[in-house]
């Protein structure tokens, strides 16, 4: 089992296919994908031989995000690896869900457990104005197809911005009431390259926890290898509602996740000063070294990110990590 120096446990792992994206989310990428760097990302059986050196260390969960992690021709082929290591119950992805339409069904039969969909606006002019893409008609077919499919572990993350979305909760509350599917509002975060954006559009979620609160809605329980979102239920909405509030007090506490970048890099917190690479590990089936190195590795997580006071670390946009 892997644990820091503050008691925290790891089960759950972040693991970056890609840092390419097709999409401008405003707050992310607003000038498109930029490299700087080979496209030299982890391939399939590298994936496979983290993933067991991983489970072997105790994580239950794999996330697969990017990027936009559906970018790669083999994510089904990568689904299926992890799904397939001894030792990983759940599989999940986070996607902006472009071709999920197309798509669910082969990353269903591949063996996903769960999938997170990023839709800021449930308007389609004001999701072209963030992501720039004419795309929410599509995803929301895709995520209809796939609780046809039987895939009814979706959730959608919307980050909260003062001036894109704040004024039309009301239009995700009453998608919430009818579908039953979870809605993750998420604290628009600071990094390296969105300072000036960020202190125009961030707002806190502490009004809508407080609304939610007085409306009789309440605080499900957080199972070990949850995100970090808290989510709440009421009898007359068929889906949930979830808060992820990185600036609130005590949110690094209960921190259970490492991650992992397309790069072969560990990165200890969303925001650390640098990734450590593993990828030296991950050309011999013997996981023994790689796990010792994770490890030690691990002996230097800090106990928070230190985001209140503006350290972003390495990250200068989430896309490097996938959140
Ligand atoms: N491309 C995929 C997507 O958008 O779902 C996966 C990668 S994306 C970086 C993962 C999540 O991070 C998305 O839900 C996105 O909205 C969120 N995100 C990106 N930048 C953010 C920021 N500065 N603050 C808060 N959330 C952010
Ligand atoms: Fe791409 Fe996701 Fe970043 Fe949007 S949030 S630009 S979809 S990586």
């Amino acid at each position: 089992m892997l644990q820091d120096a503050f008691g925290r446990k790891f089960y759950y792992l972040r693991l970056s296919i890609t840092d390419v994206c097709n999409f401008r989310c405003n707050y992310c990428l607003p000038d498109g994908y930029q490299c700087d760097h080979d496209r030299d990302f982890l391939s399939l059986s590298e994936i496979t031989r983290l993933a067991n050196g991983f489970s072997q260390l105790g994580t239950e969960k794999i996330r697969i995000t990017g990027g936009e992690p559906a970018l790669r021709k083999d994510l089904p082929e990568i689904i299926q690896a992890c799904k397939g290591t001894d030792g990983i119950e759940h599989v999940a992805m986070t996607s902006n869900g472009f071709n999920l339409l197309q798509k669910a069904k082969d990353w269903i039969d591949a063996g996903l457990d769960s999938l997170n969909i990023s839709i800021d606006s449930l308007d389609p002019r004001q999701f072209e104005a963030i992501t720039g893409k004419n795309k929410l008609d599509d995803i929301l077919a895709g995520i209809d197809k796939c609780l046809t499919l039987g895939l009814t572990n979706i959730k959608i993350n919307s980050v909260l911005m003062r001036e894109f979305n704040q004024h039309d909760l009301n239009q995700f509350f009453d998608f919430v009431s009818k579908t039953p599917i979870t809605l993750r509002f998420i604290e628009l975060m600071q990094t390296g390259n969105n300072l000036e954006f960020y202190n125009a559009q961030h707002v806190s979620g502490q009004q809508i926890e407080n609304t939610l609160l007085e409306k009789g809605w309440r605080l499900t329980t957080r199972p070990k290898t949850a995100g970090p979102a808290l989510e709440y239920q009421h009898d007359n909405f068929a889906g949930k509602i979830g808060l992820i509030r990185p600036y609130s007090k005590d949110f690094c506490s209960t921190c259970n996740r490492l991650r992992v970048s397309a790069l072969g890099k560990l990165h200890l917190c969303l925001f650390a000063d640098e990734g450590l690479s593993i990828r030296e590990y991950l050309d011999s089936d013997n996981s023994l070294a790689l796990q010792n190195a994770i490890r030690e590795m691990l002996a230097e997580k800090k106990p928070t990110h230190y985001l209140q006071q503006g350290h972003t670390g390495a990250t200068t946009q989430l896309s490097m990590l996938g959140g």
